[in-house]
């Protein structure tokens, strides 16, 4: 079990000193007892502050509607980050959270935000293979020979050595396509459509694994629960 000032502390309620007097002051419960010693050791799913539980005690999963033009660094030099869009307290937990891979600056929807690193590295390793579904409207009249481009595993992106996994397209108009992939190239699906002479016009991530947006609007975040064994 964790200590209690460490653990409010890894959940971003403010550092080692600070957390010490939310508990001196008689704002932190385990049921109905008041806990007074920051040092003494809790079971994190009884601890409430002012009444409430603790957020997200074992680990934060969460999705994000990406707006265009947000961008998924943590730095922001080339405008304003997908963190601007979250809570503070998200960013002072230990370790922060981050996103589960990347969306180009330009390129809106789905992305998952967590402080589990093992479920990055589930998410995102070569051979995970999780299914994202990115809605394209490209430049030019789509052509269905695309379909089985894609399909055949043998489309080659400049500058790399293996070719893509088979991926499947829809065409939903003469401009707007449905793309699944496996995998997470940089660049992905621009590169592949600019590897058959399409540019890609407008990007946007409407699946990634077993999540889809729902009705979350762009800029809003929804809490997920975390898998069954997120480590
Ligand atoms: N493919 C891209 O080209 N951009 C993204 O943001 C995601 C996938």
């Amino acid at each position: 079990m964790p200590r209690l000032d460490q653990l409010l502390s890894s959940l971003g309620y403010g550092s080692r000193k600070q957390v010490a007097d939310i508990v001196k002051a008689g704002r932190v419960r385990s049921g109905d007892l008041i806990l007074k010693k920051p040092d003494q050791k809790v079971e994190a799913a009884d601890v409430t502050l002012d009444g409430a539980a603790l957020e997200a005690p074992y680990g934060l999963l969460a999705m994000l509607h990406k707006p265009l033009g947000h961008v998924c660094t943590h730095s922001d030099g080339e405008g304003p980050t997908i963190y601007e869009l979250l809570p503070a307290q998200w960013m002072a937990r230990k370790p922060a959270v981050t996103s589960i891979g990347r969306l180009d600056k330009n390129t809106s929807g789905l992305i998952l935000i967590t402080d589990l690193g093992p479920l990055v590295h589930r998410y995102t390793s070569p051979k995970a293979e999780v299914e994202k579904i990115y809605e394209v409207t490209v430049d030019r009249e789509l052509d269905p020979a695309l379909i089985a481009t894609f399909a055949s595993g043998g489309v080659m992106l400049r500058g790399e050595e293996k070719p893509c996994l088979p991926a499947k397209l829809e065409i939903t108009s003469p401009l707007t396509a449905s793309l699944t992939l496996m995998e997470g190239r940089y660049h992905q699906v621009r590169r592949m459509f600019a590897s058959q002479g399409w540019h890609v016009e407008k990007l946007h991530r409407s699946r990634f694994g077993d999540y889809t947006l729902g009705n979350l609007a762009p800029g809003e975040w929804q809490m997920l629960e975390l898998p069954a064994d997120p480590a």
